[in-house]
């Protein structure tokens, strides 16, 4: 079939196989592009299969020559339906690290159950002994607790009072207002069960009861705290008060393991599934690639955790830790003179301004990019067999 992008308000139904494979390869390009990094040799990544986790993933494997157990939840494909993109990544990224000699296996299903846990110690059991660092990566709507058996469904939305915000139809290209209605306290809470750090804290437990966990192992857990501009529906909305139980569960993971153990990294807005879904982000985030573009300071998934591994990881780096304990990779982003110019213009953007004051384009591009959309390189028009990945450029030659 030839695949084509069918996007429905913020998500596209379809992926591009040889795209997504484009996709991956390009990244570990930018990897290889800085050379090898010290960093461990045995990584597990939980939300392995897309966004900041794909992007830790290849680090740990083309930066630091990890060997690497992923897990993730994709649907796989049928005969005339594509897989979704993670799908694709997981097998492109499995056939990079082949030809690479890196070890790496990837699980595909619920990470919030029992059930994977147990999988995934065996995995890592058979695969490399014992882990040196732990990504916890997820990004979610539901969660079942394996404990009791409930289904929470988180809510992105305000806490106390309605707001008023401004937010951006990335289809039609319009800027407008509306009104947010705040969460019930239930919807806060599931939004914590979803988003919190009680699955991290979980995981933790059953890695170190099945024995995978190297001595003086870390663990990392991805935040975002973003602006004052986008605090209303985010930081001080329901997922911030999950992410502050990120924060909770990272202090416990220090008091049981060790100083050094868990660290929570509050990483910068990129376009990512998660993040196209947030009212406010998306129009924050084409004012603020344009602003960080304009100077010098823009950054994708691959380039923050590449940073991250190469400045704020490697032995004897600087970590740079804020006043609850973080590592802030959202250091550009959160820069003033990024801030100062992105407020200047926020009362500005309108539908009719946004193409001068916003980048609207890289948005788009970036979101089909991870549907494996718009690759240089890639026949759009061949007709591929949804069920498999297309073999590598160089060896259809
Ligand atoms: P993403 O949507 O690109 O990836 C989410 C991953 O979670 C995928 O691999 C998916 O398969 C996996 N997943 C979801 N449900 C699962 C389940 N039940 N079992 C197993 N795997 C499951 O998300 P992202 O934007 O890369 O977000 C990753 C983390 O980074 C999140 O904690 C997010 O809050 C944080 N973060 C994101 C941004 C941003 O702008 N996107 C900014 C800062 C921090």
């Amino acid at each position: 079939m030839i695949i084509e992008p069918r996007i429905r308000g913020f998500i596209c139904l379809t992926a591009h196989p040889a795209g997504c494979a484009a996709h991956v390869r390009q990244e570990i390009d930018v990897v290889r592009a800085g050379g090898p990094i010290e960093g461990p040799k045995r990584v597990l990544v939980l939300g392995c299969s897309g966004g900041y986790g794909l992007a830790s993933r290849i680090v740990a494997a083309f930066g630091c020559g990890a060997a690497t157990v992923g897990v993730s939840f994709e649907k796989p494909p049928a005969e005339t339906k594509t897989a979704t993109a993670g799908w694709y990544n997981n097998l492109a990224f499995e056939r990079e690290a082949a030809a690479a000699g890196l070890k790496a296996v990837t699980l595909d299903g619920d990470a919030f159950s029992d059930e994977m846990k147990a999988r995934t110690v065996e995995a890592i059991r058979d695969l490399v002994g014992q882990v040196d660092m732990v990504v916890y990566s997820m990004a979610a709507p539901v969660r079942t607790d394996p404990r009791t058996g409930e289904t929470h469904r988180s809510a992105i939305k305000p806490l106390g009072a309605p707001v008023q915000v401004k937010t951006l139809n990335t289809d039609k290209g319009e800027v407008y207002e509306t009104e947010l209605q705040p969460a019930t306290d239930a919807e806060s809470a599931a939004t914590v069960k979803v988003m919190g750090g009680e699955d991290w804290e979980l995981w933790i437990d059953a890695l170190q009861r099945g024995g995978v966990l190297a001595d003086g192992f870390t663990t990392l857990a991805y935040t975002y705290i973003g602006s004052e501009l986008t605090w209303p529906i985010y930081w001080k909305a329901t997922l911030g008060k999950a992410k502050e139980d990120l924060d909770r569960a990272a202090g416990a993971i220090r008091k049981a393991h060790g100083d050094n153990a868990a660290r929570v990294v509050s990483l910068k807005a990129v376009v990512t599934q998660a993040s196209s879904a947030i009212p406010v982000v998306p129009l924050y985030g084409v004012v603020l690639f344009k602003v960080m573009k304009e100077q010098g300071l823009h950054e994708g998934c691959i380039e923050q955790i590449d940073r991250l591994f190469r400045t704020r990881l490697a032995p004897g780096a600087d970590p740079a830790l804020d006043n609850a304990g973080r590592i802030r990779m959202d250091d550009w982003e959160l820069s003033t003179p990024v801030q100062d110019e992105v407020k200047r213009r926020w009362p500005l953007v309108t539908t009719q301004t946004l193409g001068e004051l916003a980048d609207l384009p890289a948005f788009r591009s970036d979101f089909l990019k991870i549907f494996g959309f718009g690759l240089s390189g890639v026949d759009y028009a061949a007709d591929l067999d949804p069920r498999e990945l297309p073999p590598e450029p160089s060896s259809q030659a």
